[in-house]
């Protein structure tokens, strides 16, 4: 006789509930029904419930958001949690990690193991079911490097999938999750491969700075890790203190002749050279704009970091769109390049 195993896991829900909290650029707005499963069962039971005409939408940390006004329908934010070796071999380990971890734990606990491939990626805010959705990325090293496969679950159908790392169709701050599939899947976990002899990567300007000298064998994925928190602390604004959302507009690829033509008239011009074409670092042409560390309302570009927008306090989406709007205006006056915003906007 077969028993059909009772569903396992709960779900926490808030119904009308404070987002402010929950978006690292502090912007107010309410959901009408936040949900955290903290299992897959939960999860499928929750999608099973729920009433397909209503608006869903994920969110995790909050720290890529721009919530533009109150969320309909249902919010879901997993709590689907832990973090364990899957499998090794001589030279590799395989990590699988659940969507609601904090994506700092799990690349600390990496870097205590002495496994190397996350190191240069500490210190980023969010869980680990985000990290793949904009492909995370810092210091030289992309999550698609280390990403062995992301298990999802389809909202319409509930079903579990594996997508391969080659699937996630993985470029700069981009995957199938936030374009082409964009809505379909919700991430429940992922699996990484990492190296148990390390092989860090260094090539980032303020790394090669301090470990260039150094042969393999003397640098350490936790003084790769520890240098990494130090010049991310030293150069970003901690969410906790002042609001924002990290990074607000991916660094634009222009052709190799408007770059040249850009290199003409601007020698200064930081950038750097790409396969499709160059890679202009945003933050300069936000900087040369006179957008560094200016404000417009309670909004405004950091005064050390002019590609991050803050929240001086009180903010509204409004005015995060005004200011952005402001910003993109002055770069494609100035230089003839189109900036792209990278925070997701909600609803
Ligand atoms: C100070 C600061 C520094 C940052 N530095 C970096 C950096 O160096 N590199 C970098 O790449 N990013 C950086 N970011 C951006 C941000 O940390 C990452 O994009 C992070 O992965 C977002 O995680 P989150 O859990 O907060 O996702 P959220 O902001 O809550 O969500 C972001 C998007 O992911 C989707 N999503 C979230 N969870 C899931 C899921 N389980 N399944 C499907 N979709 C999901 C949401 O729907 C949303 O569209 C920074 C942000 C801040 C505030």
């Amino acid at each position: 006789m077969s028993q059909t195993a009772p569903p396992t896991g709960s779900v926490e829900q808030i119904c009308d509930a404070d987002l402010t909290s929950l978006n690292t650029l502090r912007l107010p707005a309410r959901a009408h029904r936040l949900a955290r499963p903290n299992t897959l069962d939960a999860l499928s039971q929750v999608l099973a419930e729920r009433n397909p005409a209503e608006p869903l939408f994920v969110i995790g940390e909050g720290s890529n958001l721009v919530i533009r006004s109150d969320l309909p329908g249902l919010t879901l934010s997993l709590a689907i949690d832990g973090m364990a070796q899957v499998k090794e071999d001589d030279t590799h380990v395989w990590v699988a990690a659940g969507a609601g971890v904090h994506w700092d734990d799990l690349v600390a606990w990496t870097v205590e193991q002495g496994w190397q491939g996350l190191e240069n990626l500490s210190l980023i805010p969010g869980t680990a079911g985000a990290a793949p959705f904009q492909n995370i990325g810092a210091y030289g090293v992309e999550l698609s490097q280390v990403l062995e496969q992301v298990t999802v679950m389809d909202v319409v159908t509930a079903q579990v999938d594996h997508f391969a790392g080659h699937e996630c169709e993985f470029s700069y701050r981009d995957s199938r999750f936030k374009s082409g599939d964009r809505g379909r899947y919700i991430i429940t976990g992922i699996e990484l491969r990492l190296n148990k002899i390390p092989q860090c990567n260094v090539s980032y300007g303020p790394l090669q700075a301090r470990f260039g000298h150094l042969s393999q064998a003397d640098i350490s994925p936790a003084a790769v890790r520890e240098h990494v928190i130090a010049v991310r602390q030293s150069k970003l604004p901690d969410p906790a203190v002042l609001a924002n959302a990290g990074s607000f507009f991916k660094n634009p690829v222009v052709t190799k002749e408007q770059g040249d033509a850009l290199k003409m008239r601007f020698a200064d011009v930081v950038a750097y050279a790409q396969e499709d074409g160059v890679k202009l670092a945003a933050g300069w042409l936000i900087e040369q704009a006179g957008w560094k560390g200016k404000r417009l309302g309670p909004v405004g570009m950091h005064s050390e970091q002019a590609l991050v927008l803050v929240n001086h306090g009180g903010a509204t989406s409004a005015d995060v769109v005004a200011l952005a709007e402001a910003v993109c205006a002055d770069v494609l006056a100035m230089f003839g390049v189109s900036l792209e915003q990278e925070p997701v906007l909600l609803p």
